[in-house]
């Protein structure tokens, strides 16, 4: 069978399985066996319902992974909660099975082809689990690939790196001094901290090269009694910048806006750090090799430039965990409409021909 019937073949069984982060267990007996049969060693149940194939070559070299998420997302349509594929999760992991697949069909010359199969990249907890597990402990180079949204790529495009932000949440806690509404002098109002803070992290300022925002998106303050000065408040702040070194300014600067703005008016304030996913970091060597491999497919009209896209993705951990990987992260056209995340979420089956046959050429580049 060709690359694009088998391909097809593989989505449209991953397609009837969708299922939420950590319950992925009937799509990684799905991948699980592919791989047992194309000839790899698998191990599964890592980190949860992770899969790892490896198939080696009969000479050293290095060890390329390649990974693929397997989670669907939680939709209600027509009042029904269900899982559904609208990250396009069955069509990353389709890919990446088709390409172990060919590989194994003809065999590597050298190193070691390390698939991986991720549960749970939705929840950003699966990349952690599986770093935890010792996933990528001997792998030297680590490629990702994912559909993107027609505004970002249409079919016949791809771009060799797709640069996600960084992301985190600040939850602060204010405390200040209660007291009667009459007497507010002998209080601390949390809410005049809350509207210091409020002036102080809108203040805040990075270098306006890199795209970076911090705004509050909570603010909890006062209870049922409305003559009385409150002495407890609750804030949350939402990060964004697409620098790792950015993100570190920002959360160094909130933090000390939050406790220097709260102090101004006498109270205190603790702060928590939630939620950081780390941006993208990629090596420029493997984005040229992929290029390449995207050239040599889509011809040189369909090879984008790097793309900035403001979303998180828990791949970056891997590099975080071990700063040595030289990693890159495929984005595929495949006129993905309305969007992804989207319950009516579709796109262009041909892309997946197209997405496994530029895996194919990167790993015979790398590995053949
Ligand atoms: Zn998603
Ligand atoms: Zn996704």
């Amino acid at each position: 069978m060709d690359i694009k019937s088998k391909v097809i073949e593989n989505y449209e069984v991953l397609h009837q399985l969708p299922e939420l982060g950590f319950m992925e267990q009937r799509t990684a007996a799905f991948l699980a066996s592919g791989l047992r049969q194309a000839g790899y060693q698998v191990a599964d149940q890592i980190g949860g319902t992770g899969v790892i194939g490896r198939l080696h070559g009969p000479q050293a070299g290095p060890v390329v992974a390649v990974r693929a998420d397997m989670d669907a997302l939680a939709h209600t349509v027509e009042g029904r909660e269900t899982a559904i594929h609208s990250c396009g999760h069955d069509a990353n992991s389709a890919m990446v099975l088709t390409m172990a697949e060919a590989i194994a069909a003809k065999g590597l010359s050298k190193g070691v082809l390390k698939i991986i199969f991720q549960p749970a990249e939705e929840t950003l907890q699966g990349a952690r689990r599986l770093i935890e597990a010792g996933a990528i402990e001997d792998v030297d180079i680590l490629i990702g690939i994912h559909l993107r949204p027609i505004e970002e790529a249409r079919l016949g495009q791809a771009t060799p790196a797709l640069y996600h932000g960084a992301s985190a949440i600040i939850e602060a806690e204010i405390n200040g001094v209660a007291a009667h509404g009459a007497r507010p002098h002998l209080g601390v109002n949390v809410i005049d901290a809350a509207a210091a803070v409020v002036h102080a992290v809108n203040a805040i300022h990075v270098n306006p090269v890199v795209p970076a925002s911090v705004k509050v998106t909570k603010l909890h303050a006062g209870g049922p009694a409305l003559n009385a000065i409150p002495d407890r408040a609750e804030l949350a702040l939402d990060l964004r910048a697409q620098h790792n070194q950015v993100m570190a300014d920002l959360i160094a600067k909130a933090g000390g806006a939050v406790v220097t703005a709260s102090a101004a008016v006498g109270a205190t304030a603790v702060t928590r750090i939630k939620g950081l996913v780390p941006a993208a970091e990629y090596d420029t060597v493997l984005i040229h090799t992929a290029g390449e491999a995207i050239t040599e497919i889509l011809s040189p009209a369909g090879l984008l430039a790097n793309i900035n896209t403001p979303g998180g993705e828990d791949f970056h951990f891997y590099k975080q965990s071990k700063p040595i990987l030289k990693t890159c992260y495929i984005g595929l056209g495949g006129d993905v409409m309305p969007g992804l995340h989207h319950p009516a979420m579709r796109f262009n089956t041909e892309a997946l021909g197209y997405g496994t046959c530029i895996l194919l050429k990167l790993i015979d580049k790398l590995l053949i």
